[in-house]
């Protein structure tokens, strides 16, 4: 899960927290340790400049408490340009929990884990991410209000991954309009790399509008019943990244372009659902755009999610989130503007839109 973009031994080497490579001014990180339930979390709040840092709760297997801190560092930092580049008044935070979903969780671990979220008093929201459910959320708030992603009939938004392959639909045709003058995806050859919760609604859309689709995924049986619900093309080759293809859409797994990758795209554009796409963000960014390969920022135009799990807060209903989702359409034909004039990459360009609105709210508050 986490990014390999320092060795562990590299980071044993440095400071434990604030002189790790991902530690990036983060506001506050807390270590939080429960022995009866055998709970052990680590809550990261970047920035609040916004408002409060909202971010998801992970659960994963680390190979050690580095790895941990590493992720729950950059998938903090993370949240703060998401939020800020989406015109959300919320900050980035995110919380690992270091053990196996499968295995260790219990509902105990849970309410302990909701009782430390409690005790930051709002400061930091919780949400589901990877190795949490729904019912995991409903238990958090048996503890604390300081969560969303709770079940519909609990008061919450419901699934948020529908959500979030509408908006990266939308940021996809909106590359497409920039790369190609039209955002008509018709004809238009798509890979979409990993068939879940958010790969799979995408590709109903894209075959909707009559896309090329070719589906890749590590699970057979999902591959197949895609390829028979929509009439997709299953990936039979060896290497994905090497196929001639207009858009590669990773919906699976961070980091994929790569030192391996970044040389051997043979695609035009790259916008997809996954999470931290540029193994490094200055390197891999660059290299696309001397490659001539358009980047869709993907803090950008996955930003669903979160705009559905913010109604819940903001208590606004489903027009209004897909109205403010399909507004990523917007939002990335600005960024691929400002990138263009400024010389800067696109995933640059849409960090510096998103530390000036920061920037902005930080000057008022000191006014
Ligand atoms: P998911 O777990 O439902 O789906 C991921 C899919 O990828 C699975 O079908 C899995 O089998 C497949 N996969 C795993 N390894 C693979 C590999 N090496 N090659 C091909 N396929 C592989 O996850 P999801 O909710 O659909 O999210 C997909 C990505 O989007 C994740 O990176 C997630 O962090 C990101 N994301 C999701 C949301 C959301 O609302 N769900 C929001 C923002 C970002």
């Amino acid at each position: 899960m986490s990014q390999d973009y320092t060795s562990v031994e590299e980071m044993i080497q440095q400071d434990p927290v604030f002189g790790q490579v991902s530690f990036n001014n983060h506001e506050q990180i807390v270590f939080c340790n429960d022995k009866d339930t055998g709970l052990r979390a680590i809550i990261g709040i970047h920035n609040t400049v916004l408002g409060p840092a909202l971010g998801g709760t992970r659960m994963w297997q680390y190979k050690n408490e580095w790895e941990a801190l590493n992720d729950v560092l950059r998938l903090s930092r993370g949240m703060t340009y998401k939020s800020a580049i989406t015109g959300l008044n919320l900050g980035g935070g995110k919380a690992v929990i270091i053990g196996d979903a499968k295995t260790q969780k219990t509902p105990e671990l849970m309410r302990r884990f909701g009782e430390f979220v409690h005790s930051l008093s709002g400061k930091y929201i919780t949400a589901e991410d990877v190795g949490m459910e729904t019912e995991d959320m409903d238990t958090v708030r048996e503890v604390t209000p300081y969560v969303t992603g709770i079940s519909q009939d609990k008061g919450g938004a419901g699934n948020p991954s529908p959500i979030t392959a509408y908006g990266v639909f939308m940021g996809m045709k909106a590359a497409a309009k920039y790369k190609y003058g039209s955002d008509i995806l018709e004809d238009k050859t798509v890979y979409v790399q990993g068939i879940g919760n958010v790969g799979e609604t995408l590709v109903e859309y894209l075959t909707q509008e009559g896309a090329k689709v070719v589906v890749s995924d590590i699970n057979q049986g999902k591959l197949e019943e895609v390829r028979d619900k929509y009439g997709a093309t299953i990936y039979g080759g060896t290497n994905l990244y090497a196929e001639k293809m207009d858009i590669y859409a990773p919906c699976a797994l961070g980091a994929t372009v790569n030192d391996d990758t970044v040389n051997l795209l043979n695609c035009d554009i790259v916008a997809g659902a996954a999470n931290n796409q540029l193994a490094d963000e200055q390197k891999h960014g660059k290299r696309l755009q001397e490659r001539g390969i358009l980047y869709a920022p993907d803090f950008l135009i996955n930003a669903g999610g979160i705009i559905n799990v913010y109604a819940e807060l903001e208590g606004y209903d489903r027009t209004e989130i897909m109205r403010k989702t399909e507004n990523i359409y917007t939002t990335t034909i600005e960024i691929l503007n400002r990138a263009h004039e400024t010389g800067v990459t696109t995933h640059q360009a849409a960090l510096e839109i998103a530390q000036a609105r920061i920037d902005a709210r930080k000057q008022e508050q000191l006014a």
